[in-house]
This record gives C-alpha cells, structure tokens and sequence, in this order.
C-alpha cells in the first residue's frame, strides 16, 4: 500500500485552522473507520435561480469530522481516498445519505428540489454505478428527477465515449447530469452536444478571474451563450461578488451559487436558513 502511494508518506494539511503533518498510512487507516463511526457528514450549499434570486437546488459537500484533527475538508481527503480506493465507499454513503435527506425533506413538506452530488472519476468507471444509483433511489424512495450528479470536466473528456454512454444510462433513470469545473478540461462543442448534458457547471476559477480582464468576461460569457444555444442548463460556482452577479444575470447565466449567497451549511442550518414549506 504505502508503494503505491508514492515516495512521500507524509501530507500536510489544515484542518480548523491548523495545520497538522499526518502519516498518510495513518490517516488512510482513519478514512476506512471514519464510514463507520458515523464521522462524515455533508454540508449543502443553496443554487440560486438568477431572474428569480430564490432557492432551485443545492449541491451535497463531504466533511470528515475526524476524531483529533477536526473538520477535514474533501480536498484534502478525496484525492487520497481516489489512490486507496477508498472513494468507492465514500461516494457510495453519500448518493444513500443525500437522497434519504433529500427525501426527508420532502416528508416534511418543503418544497421539493434537486440535490446535487459530486461523483468521482473512480466511480464512473465503476460499471455498477447505473445499478447502485437505481439501487439507492429504490431504496430512499426519492423520484429520480430530484438527483443530480456533477462529473468534472476532465472525467468525461478522458473517456468521452465511454463516458456518454454511462451518462445516457443514468439519464435513461431519470436523473440529472451535470459538468463540473467547466472550462478547465477542453470539452469541445462538439462534445458537449454529444453528451447531451442537463447542465454545465462554470468553474469557479472563472468566475473569481472576471474582474481581472475584459478577455475573462469574453470567455465566461461564450460558455453561457453556447450552453443556452444548446439548450442546456448553465450554473456558475464560486460567486462571491455583487459585481460578478451582475455580469452574470447580464450575459443570461441561469443559476448561481457561492458565497455570496451562503457557503455550504450543515443539515439543519440549511433547513432552518433555506427551505420553505410548500404552501
Ligand atoms: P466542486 O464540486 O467543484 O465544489 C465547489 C467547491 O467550491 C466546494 O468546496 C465549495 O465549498 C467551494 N465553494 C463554493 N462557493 C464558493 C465561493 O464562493 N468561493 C470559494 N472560494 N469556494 C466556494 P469543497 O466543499 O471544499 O469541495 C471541494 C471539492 O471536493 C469539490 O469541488 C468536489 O470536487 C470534491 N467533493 C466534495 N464533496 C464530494 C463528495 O461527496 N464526493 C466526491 N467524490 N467529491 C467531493
Ligand atoms: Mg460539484
Ligand atoms: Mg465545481
Ligand atoms: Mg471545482
């Protein structure tokens, strides 16, 4: 295992605002108890319709509340869980515990929306993916319209073909798919038709780069302007300023999310701050 892992051992993290150099044997030892001691948890950040400026989804966000060290955030325990193995577990205990809190929520009568989770490259590869998905939605007895699943750019690009048609399976479940990190992966225009995708999400790199140029405007606003020409769905993470708002609901960008608005919250902090009964 600790081949497999590279030369270095050790990673240095931050975790509650300190920072800690943690034996990577050790705290992947730690990740394989953390499912079963209850220590995840997931935190839910609101998506924001732009010409309405009310709640249309939120997107689920790991937290591994470890024992000693405090709040681990997902960068820095996903991409080692990715080497392990790991991740298969992991993003198998979220798609369960987003869609029961989704469904939750509906019992108690708020108004139903979609929830987002983020799947891993690993797991697309996963041929049971389509069976798990459908396995779980059976299971939590949550309609496939209010699940989506974000897949990173770079995932779909590096197997396209591969990747389409396990989109299309899952789409043939009814639920939605959409393109994370948006931008940092060359998906063509061509290839964006042919995957026929729910959404495409803009990185949040662009988004914080706006101020900087009249080019980022440029660039930001040709993504939106070709996903509407293509009908799909386009959201932009990481907005943090009024300005960058502005531009946004400008160039017909149709939903949002970051800071601005809220960042991720837990469970019961995002009911009581977000959701509103159906009336
Ligand atoms: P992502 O899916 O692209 O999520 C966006 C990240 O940006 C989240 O970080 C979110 O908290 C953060 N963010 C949102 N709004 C703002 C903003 O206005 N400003 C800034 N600076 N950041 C903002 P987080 O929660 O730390 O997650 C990081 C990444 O870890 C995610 O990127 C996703 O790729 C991965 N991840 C998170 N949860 C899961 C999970 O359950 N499974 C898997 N496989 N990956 C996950
Ligand atoms: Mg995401
Ligand atoms: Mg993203
Ligand atoms: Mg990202």
């Amino acid at each position: 295992q600790a081949k497999k892992l590279g030369k270095n051992n050790y990673c240095f993290f931050e975790s509650t605002g300190e920072n800690f150099i943690k034996n990577k044997l050790d705290l992947i030892n730690d990740l394989a108890k953390a499912i079963h001691n209850e220590e995840f948890e997931l935190y839910y950040q609101p998506k924001i319709d732009v010409k309405t400026m009310s709640l249309v989804g939120m997107e689920a966000l790991i937290r591994w509340n470890h024992p000693k060290l405090g709040t681990i955030h997902p960068n820095q325990f996903i991409p080692l869980a990715e080497k392990t193995g790991q991740i298969v577990k992991i993003d198998q205990w979220v798609l369960k515990n987003a869609c029961m809190q989704n469904k939750q929520w509906q019992k108690e009568n708020y108004t139903p929306m979609a929830i987002s989770i983020n799947i891993s490259a690993i797991n697309l590869n996963h041929a049971q993916l389509v069976e798990k998905v459908e396995g779980v939605l059976e299971e939590t007895g949550l309609a496939p319209g209010y699940l989506e699943l974000e897949i990173t750019e770079s995932t779909i690009i590096h197997n396209i073909d591969y990747a389409s048609r396990m989109i299309r399976e899952l789409q043939k479940l009814g639920v939605k798919i959409s393109m994370d990190d948006f931008g940092t992966g060359y998906a063509s225009i061509s290839n964006i038709k042919k995957i026929h995708l729910d959404t495409v999400k803009i990185d949040k790199d662009f988004i914080m780069d706006l101020h900087k140029d009249t080019a980022n405007k440029a660039i930001v606003a040709t993504m939106i302007s070709m996903a509407n020409t293509l009908g799909v769905n386009v959201i932009a993470e990481g907005v943090e300023e009024k300005s960058q708002l502005e531009f946004l609901k400008k160039v017909n960008c149709d939903q949002v999310q970051g800071y601005l608005f809220s960042k991720p919250l837990s469970g019961k902090l995002f009911k009581e701050r977000w959701l509103v009964k159906q009336s």
